[in-house]
């Protein structure tokens, strides 16, 4: 299967005429030959985005949120096929796609479809001297840089607001996960989405991505990936003034309690440990658990990781590359001094399967707790009380996400205001109302996406004074 790069509302070969391969991450086979984009692509995008931009601009909200709440239907009609795709091409389960990525496209597109309805515009008025009121007006082209670890989840996050708000994009999905994006291009056609609104170009980043941040007629650049693509990425859009959103890595702390309900908690935490293999950026890399039921729930903890189950509970990884760094890691945490409780090996067969591992006796300040793993490996540490939970859990450069175990309302409170985090979960994990703001401080990221923040990034606020 060769793809093409979608511009225009068609596919069309890449310039240069050179393909990467696609590769199923389960069975190791070439699946695809994807596009191997240079400039001129992205060039040939961004002005097709560029003509698209006027009639899409001053297309009725109305009329934008019918278009996408159609695709989102043609999603939906979909469901089985995107499924199958997203799971062949990133190696997760057939089960998580069908569960979390697939609905989650369909959500994006219907929420940024009729939160569009429901925006309203700011008046400051001076007395009876003026008024203030802001217009919000579309960027232009954006460009809208995704990762290989929620394709289609994370590419419609980004598309779904663009062009809600009445911008045209370019769309530079990971070229080790383009399957989806490619079958989203075609039923943006079928449902009725005018050519040049939504355009993809795929090859590599340090290609058509860094083409893509450099060019001078993209007015911004949303980014997800991981920090120090993001800080090349910011690099290269800064002397060009662009907009940026920045969604980065993250080495994201589970802290549990004494008090917490147990039975909850190891349910949850499982999952924030081991869901899409660890490859999820909310994922709780680092557990710590209050020394009286540090054993007890080790113990707990590792028999529930060992029941874990190849094809339903965790996939492969996306790539040999990410296999090498994954298992790298495993290496680093026992020259480190860890103990692996369990797991610590690559899975015996065909494709990048490592197993679900578990590592106990390293500090805070081991490389394996400093630095993103972005697989099935956790650390679990113990901790003797409520400041030094909240010392420990800051003590990284990233601060995406935390979740907090305790039935202790107070403290809860306490602990959230005191974690270095864009977003804490009380007893929870992964609970996402797309109303919120969502985004990472420290070396997590720069800026807030979700809801009116996605829409206030992908708009321009201009202020208009009248005297009275
Ligand atoms: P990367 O940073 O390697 O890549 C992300 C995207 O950027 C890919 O499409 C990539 O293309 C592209 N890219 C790479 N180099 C450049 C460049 N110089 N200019 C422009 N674009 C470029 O991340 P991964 O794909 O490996 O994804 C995993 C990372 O993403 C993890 O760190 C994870 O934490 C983070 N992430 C963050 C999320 C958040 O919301 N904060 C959500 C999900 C993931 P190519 O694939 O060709 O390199």
């Amino acid at each position: 299967m060769h793809l093409g790069n979608f511009i225009g509302g068609a596919f069309v070969a890449p310039q240069s005429g050179n393909y990467l391969d696609d590769i199923n991450p389960s069975t190791e086979e070439v699946i695809a030959q994807i596009p191997d984009s240079d400039e001129r692509d992205v060039d040939a995008a961004v002005r097709a985005a560029a003509i698209a931009f006027p009639a899409w601009s001053k297309t009725p909200a109305a009329e934008r949120s019918k278009l996408l709440l159609k695709l989102a239907d043609a999603i939906e009609k979909n469901f089985d096929e995107l499924a199958e795709l997203e799971s062949r091409d990133s190696g997760k389960p057939l089960s998580l796609a069908r569960l979390l990525d697939i609905p989650r496209a369909i959500a994006n597109f219907r929420f940024f479809a009729t939160a569009i309805l429901h925006d309203s515009s700011d008046a400051h008025i001076m007395d009876a001297t003026a008024i203030n009121y802001t217009l919000r007006q579309p960027l232009g082209v954006v460009g809208l840089i995704s990762p290989w670890n929620l394709p289609l989840y994370l590419l419609s996050w980004k598309i779904a607001p663009a062009i809600a708000s009445g911008n045209t994009c370019v769309a530079k999905p990971s070229e080790m996960t383009p399957l989806t994006a490619n079958r989203l291009a075609e039923l943006s056609i079928d449902a009725g989405i005018p050519p040049g609104v939504i355009n993809i170009v795929h090859g590599y980043g340090q290609k058509a991505g860094r083409a893509l941040t450099t060019h001078d007629d993209v007015a911004a650049i949303s980014f997800t990936g991981g920090t120090v693509t993001g800080s090349a990425v910011a690099a290269n859009a800064a002397p060009r003034f662009k907009k940026l959103s920045l969604e980065l890595g993250g080495k994201n702390p589970t802290v549990v309690f004494a008090d917490a309900d147990l039975d909850q908690a190891f349910k949850d935490t499982l999952r924030a440990s081991f869901w899409n293999q660890g490859e999820i950026c909310l994922c709780g890399s680092r557990l710590f658990v209050e020394q009286p039921i540090y054993d007890t729930f080790v113990e707990g903890f590792v028999e529930r990781t060992k029941q874990l189950r190849l094809g339903e509970d965790y996939g492969a990884l996306i790539s040999a590359a990410h296999l090498e760094k994954v298992t790298g890691y495993i290496e680093l945490a026992k020259n480190e001094g860890g103990t692996i409780a369990t797991g610590g090996n690559r899975v015996d067969r065909k494709g990048y399967f490592v197993e679900p591992t578990v590592i106990t006796g390293l500090g805070c300040d081991c490389r394996v707790l400093q630095e993103e793993i972005f697989g099935p490996v956790v650390t679990i540490t113990p901790f003797t009380d409520e400041a030094e939970a909240i010392a420990f859990a800051n003590s990284t450069r990233y601060g995406l996400s935390a979740s907090v175990w305790t039935r202790d309302l107070s403290r809860a409170h306490r602990v959230a205001a005191a974690l270095d985090s864009g977003t804490v979960w009380i007893n929870t994990w992964l609970l996402r109302d797309l109303r919120v703001p969502f985004g990472g401080m420290k070396e997590s990221g720069v800026g807030r996406e979700g809801g009116f923040e996605s829409l206030r990034f992908f708009t321009e606020a201009k202020n208009v004074c009248v005297k009275l």
